[in-house]
């Protein structure tokens, strides 16, 4: 079966990488894009993603975070304060590393997309 191009942009999305070359770098500060690829000048900046990357990492997120909240509720032997901090520390940084990965990815699957109309 052959890869489809939407899967191989968003790939490269997801490793922040150009969607058209994979090599260029998609991103000029942690959530902002480069207007153009430096490598291939293809124009990823004028691709936008709007809401979808907060959306789908909060929908990604949140049944993980869910499910941790669920075992740190049955770990009572653990202070409250520790569990909260701990729960509240994995989330923010659970996001923040996953926000431009998943930007990146959509940005590359919308790229793939415009290829084929
Ligand atoms: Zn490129």
């Amino acid at each position: 079966m052959a890869v489809s191009p939407s899967r191989i942009s968003a790939l490269r999305g997801l490793r922040g990488r150009c969607p058209a070359c994979g090599k260029g770098r998609l991103f000029a500060g942690y959530l902002k894009q480069a207007p153009a690829c430096a490598d291939c000048g293809a124009a990823t900046g004028e691709i936008e993603a709007e809401d979808g990357p907060p959306w789908l990492t909060v929908l990604l997120l949140g049944p993980l975070l869910a499910a941790l909240t669920l075992i740190a509720a049955r770990h009572e032997t653990w202070p409250l304060w520790m569990r909260l901090a701990g729960l509240g520390a994995f989330a923010i940084v659970a996001a923040l590393m996953l926000l431009p990965r998943i930007k990146g990815a959509l940005i590359g699957v919308l790229w793939g997309m415009r290829g084929s109309g």
